[in-house]
C-alpha cells in the first residue's frame, strides 16, 4: 500500500482534537505490502500519534494511538535493529549482578 503522502493525509484524523485536515507533519515509519505506520503531529493541537493503516477486504482501516515520541525517536524505534536474545540475556545478567540503588540505575 504505497500511497503518496497527500493521499494518506486524507485518511488520518487527529485523535486528540478530531481534526481531519490538521495533521501536517507526517513521517512514514514503516511501509509494507498492505500496512503502513505513520508518525503524525497535529498542527492544531500539537498532539502526536502513531497511526497504523492496513488494507483489508473491507477497505482501509486506520488505528491511531497517542505518543510522546518525537518523530526522530519514532524513526529510530521502528527502523532500528530488533532486540536480540543476546541483548535480553546481557541485560538480565547486568541486572542480576547490579548492587546499586534502583534510582541510580534508572538515572544512568
Ligand atoms: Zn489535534
Amino acid at each position: 500500500m504505497k500511497f503518496p503522502l497527500e493521499n494518506l493525509q486524507a485518511l488520518v484524523r487527529c485523535i486528540a482534537c478530531n481534526q481531519s485536515k490538521s495533521a501536517r507533519k507526517i513521517v512514514v515509519l514503516d511501509e509494507q505490502e498492505k500496512k503502513t505506520t505513520l508518525h503524525v503531529v497535529c498542527d492544531q493541537c500539537g498532539g502526536a500519534s502513531l497511526v497504523h493503516l492496513s488494507l483489508g477486504q473491507m477497505g482501509i482501516v486506520s488505528l491511531g494511538v497517542m505518543t510522546d515520541l518525537e518523530q526522530s525517536e519514532a524513526k529510530r524505534l521502528y527502523q532500528g535493529a530488533p532486540i536480540s536474545a543476546e541483548d535480553v540475556f546481557k541485560t538480565h545478567q547486568y541486572l542480576k549482578e547490579y548492587q546499586g540503588d534502583i534510582k541510580d540505575l534508572i538515572a544512568s
